[in-house]
């Protein structure tokens, strides 16, 4: 169990998400990744290894925005790979998940969803959360009310049996970063510029208290 960072606000979020990321490192990861929301687009960038690699691909190809999600992963399904590092998506690539902890329940999720066309890109339990939020969100008419997609993400989340503390993005909702949690550590911060998530307090301190 690894950590989680997330911003909203005013601010460049992947400078925020790097330093936060940074800031969980003594938590131990195999991987880490994030996933920055800009101009209705959400762009992912992810690495295996330290932190400095994901570092050192954002340099060569940096992500502008203001709403972002990170992960340091400790892998519990699927081996440490690119593909296995969150963040990780839905089949429209609209939806983005971080998550710590486990889906105990995954592979039968990931059976009935297959079954009804979804395609899975990685070996992990986290990508069912992401495939179950598109499947409410579209069994809900896709309808552009927040509050519409927070009950989609509730009901995705009632299926999931285990431990999570998940970050959730939509390219349709660019002003919101949804979070849960049961048996998993997360936090809320909120700041002057903006508002914050992370998995651990020492990520917040710098921006807010
Ligand atoms: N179970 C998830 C995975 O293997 C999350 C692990 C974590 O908490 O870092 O990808």
């Amino acid at each position: 169990m690894c950590g989680i960072v997330g911003y909203v606000g005013e601010r460049t979020a992947c400078t925020i998400l790097l330093e936060g990321l940074k800031r969980l490192e003594y938590r131990g990861y195999d991987s880490s990744g994030l996933a920055i929301l800009d101009r209705g687009e959400i762009q992912l960038r992810r690495s295996v290894g330290k932190i400095s690699n994901l570092q050192g691909i954002l340099k060569k190809n940096p992500l502008p925005g203001q709403v972002g999600v990170g992960h340091t992963r400790w892998a519990t399904h699927g081996i440490p790979s690119e593909e296995n590092a969150h963040p990780h998506r839905d089949c429209t690539q609209r939806i983005v998940v971080v998550h710590n902890g486990i889906i105990e329940n995954y592979s039968q999720i990931k059976s009935q969803l297959s079954r009804k066309g979804h395609a899975f890109l990685s070996q992990t339990d986290t990508e069912v959360i992401a495939h179950l939020i598109e499947e409410e969100w579209r069994a809900a008419g896709r309808r552009l009310k927040e509050k519409e997609f927070f009950n989609s993400v509730r009901k995705a989340l009632s299926t999931l049996e285990g431990a999570y503390a998940v970050g959730i993005l939509s390219a349709d909702f660019p002003e919101i970063l949804v979070v849960a949690r049961k048996d998993c550590p997360l936090v809320l911060g909120v700041g002057k510029d903006g508002n914050y998530i992370a998995s651990d307090i020492p990520a917040l301190l710098p921006h807010t208290r």
